[in-house]
C-alpha cells in the first residue's frame, strides 16, 4: 500500500497536526488520516520530526507492543483534537474549555521529560533521549501548541471558510485576508459555488 501523504499548509506543526483530519468534524463526511500507529509515524517522519532510522526503529517497537502503540495512537488523536478545539476557539476570539488546555499540559509535561536540545552541524534543535520512545511523536505537537497559545501569534490563527472543512491555519498575509486553508482546493470550491449561483440568478 502508498504511503499517505500529509499536507502541512497551516504554518505551526500543532496546526498541521490538527489537519490531519478531512471534512468537517461532527459529520459523515470525515476522513480520518491517522488510522494506525504507522501513519503517525509517516506524518512525524514527512514533518521532518523523526529521522528515517527512528521511524524503522519505531515501527519495529509497535510491532513488538501492539497495545501500547495503539494506546499513543488514542492519546495522539486525543491530543489533536483538544488543539483542535482550542485553536478553533481562539480562531473566533473564544477562551478554551479548560479540560482541553488540561490535556496540552498534561502532554507537554510527559513529553518535555523524554526531549532534549542536540547539537547539529547546522546548529540546535530539539531530539529526545534516544533510545526514542513510542510516544516520543506526540511531544512536539504538544510544545508547539503552548508556543503558540504563549506567543503573540494565536490571534492570526483562522479556521478554513469552507463550511466543509475544519482545517486550521496562521494567517500572514498583511491584511488579514486568507479565508481558506488552500486556494486549490476550498478556494477553488467556493469560486465554483459563487460562479454557479451566479449563473443561475
Ligand atoms: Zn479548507
Amino acid at each position: 500500500m502508498a504511503e499517505k501523504i500529509f499536507e502541512y499548509i497551516a504554518g505551526a506543526i500543532c496546526l498541521d497536526f490538527a489537519n490531519t483530519i478531512s471534512g468537517a468534524r461532527g459529520q459523515t463526511n470525515v476522513s480520518e488520516h491517522l488510522n494506525s500507529y504507522r501513519d503517525l509515524l509517516n506524518w512525524g517522519q514527512q514533518a521532518g520530526l523523526l529521522s528515517a532510522e527512528q521511524a524503522v526503529y519505531l515501527e519495529k517497537k509497535s510491532k513488538e507492543h501492539k497495545i501500547v502503540s495503539n494506546r499513543v495512537l488514542d492519546r495522539a488523536r486525543n491530543l489533536r483534537e483538544s488543539i483542535y478545539r482550542i485553536f478553533s476557539a481562539v480562531a473566533v476570539q473564544k477562551k478554551p474549555a479548560a479540560p482541553d488546555l488540561a490535556v496540552i499540559n498534561n502532554e507537554l509535561a510527559r513529553g518535555l521529560c523524554q526531549s532534549r536540545i542536540i547539537s547539529t552541524p547546522s546548529g540546535f534543535m530539539w531530539g529526545w533521549e534516544e533510545p526514542v520512545r513510542l510516544d516520543s511523536i506526540i511531544a512536539p505537537p504538544a510544545r508547539s501548541a503552548a508556543d503558540l497559545l504563549a506567543s503573540a501569534v494565536p490571534f492570526r490563527v483562522r479556521e478554513c471558510a469552507n463550511p466543509s472543512c475544519t482545517w486550521l491555519f496562521i494567517d500572514e498575509t498583511k491584511n488579514h485576508s486568507r479565508r481558506w486553508c488552500n486556494m486549490r482546493t476550498c478556494g477553488n470550491a467556493d469560486k465554483i459555488r459563487r460562479f454557479r449561483s451566479r449563473h443561475r440568478q
